[in-house]
């Protein structure tokens, strides 16, 4: 599969606007294209505002990316092979690629809806079965994973060294994002399957290790190989994901292949709260996208979501998705004004690159008015 190029949609622009973009300590000189890596969803339940903020934010880094000059990439993954997926689908009757493609759709309704731009690239992961062997394959040859009982272990141990994370805050959040420390076939308590054996309700392929499933920290490694290469210039995905999940599949992806870092830099969006806790299908705390949009503008929801620093944890309330309702109101009587500033275009851009600091480009706008506010309305789909 070849890189599909998606090419900067702001015409008329210089080519180059910014030589580099800032995502929290990581300063990235741009190259074109830039390859963006969006871990997408595990398609079983509703999408609520929690899943919204990860990929409208991701969906921006790419526009501020376009907008620079740089082209984009972009890859989203659908985890469509997962003991959560499998379960949900049998607790149904239903086959679990139906189930999920059913999934699937209304997620991409909820997106659209909210206009955040299909990527360029959206694998399944039950179509990259083959690369995931593959990769277990390299990892065994290279010694990084051993193989026992149907399964093969990638291992871990350095992971959690590089995590800066002690023994104890590792194990539980491996436990809590599906992995098991306490499988007495593995080595090491953080050493995770690559492949693994599947029963005869879950889904399962043949393989040199006998008929199986792939591990999901394995499944994003070989997905993000095969599509765009062997690094990547941005991951996106919830904070949630830090670990195990994104620091596993940076680990196995950089032992096969030896090239380092996987990742040149992360976008790990803060978690969004609803009355004080998380918000999850789970507690019954959430606020549902199609909900939202059903009485209210999606610049209003989008602009909610990206008026804030787009690493730090926030509580939704429902006046703070009027006070951007009133936001966006300004930037578009703002976008009617005549221009005041000429340099003002160039300001919207530097403080989107500079740790994608929407408030700030707000300000400018708002006080600039014309070309600055319309740009930024574009860069941000807000029209
Ligand atoms: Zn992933």
């Amino acid at each position: 599969m070849g890189l599909m190029v998606q090419r900067s949609t702001l015409p008329g622009q210089p080519l180059v606007r910014g030589a580099q973009l800032r995502l929290g300590d990581r300063v990235l000189p741009l190259l074109s294209p830039a390859r963006v890596y969006v871990c997408g969803i595990t398609p079983y339940d509703v999408t609520h505002l929690g899943h919204a903020a990860t990929f409208v934010w991701a969906d921006v880094a790419a526009s501020v990316l376009r907008a620079a000059g740089v082209d984009v990439v972009t890859c989203r993954n659908v985890t469509d092979v997962d003991d959560v997926l499998t379960r949900a689908a049998d607790a149904r009757g239903r086959a679990y690629d139906e189930f999920a493609l059913y999934q699937e759709y209304l997620f991409d309704k909820d997106m659209a809806a909210l206009g955040v731009h299909r990527p360029s690239h959206a694998p399944r992961a039950r179509h990259f079965i083959g690369q995931v062997q593959r990769l277990a394959a390299a990892l065994l040859a290279s010694g990084h994973a051993y193989q026992r009982e149907g399964h093969v272990y990638f291992r871990g141990r350095q992971v959690v060294a590089r995590s800066g994370l002690t023994a104890e805050q590792a194990r539980a959040l491996a436990q809590e994002y599906g992995d098991d420390p306490d499988d007495p076939l593995r080595d090491d308590p953080f050493d995770v399957p690559v492949w693994r054996p599947s029963d005869e309700r879950q889904p399962a392929w043949p393989s040199p290790w006998g008929p199986g499933r792939p591990g999901w920290h394995a499944e994003c490694a070989a997905m993000a190989v095969a599509v765009l290469g062997t690094s990547v210039d941005i991951v996106a995905g919830g904070d949630d994901l830090r670990f195990p999940h994104h620091a596993y599949q940076a680990a196995m992806v950089e032992a096969a292949t030896s090239v380092t870092p996987f990742a040149r830099a992360h976008l790990h969006v803060g978690t969004v709260h609803q009355g004080g806790a998380k918000m999850a299908k789970s507690t019954g705390n959430l606020s549902l996208v199609s909900d939202l949009l059903r009485e209210h503008p999606a610049g209003a929801v989008r602009l909610l979501i990206l008026d804030q620093p787009w690493h730090e944890p926030w509580d939704y309330e429902p006046a703070r998705l009027a006070a951007a309702a009133a936001t966006l109101e300004d930037l578009y009587a703002a976008a009617g004004r005549p221009d005041t500033s000429p340099g003002a275009t160039d300001a919207v851009i530097e403080a989107l690159l500079d740790n994608l600091d929407v408030p700030r480009a707000i300000a400018v706008a708002r006080t600039s008015g014309g070309e600055a506010a319309r740009l930024l309305l574009r860069v941000l789909s807000l029209v």
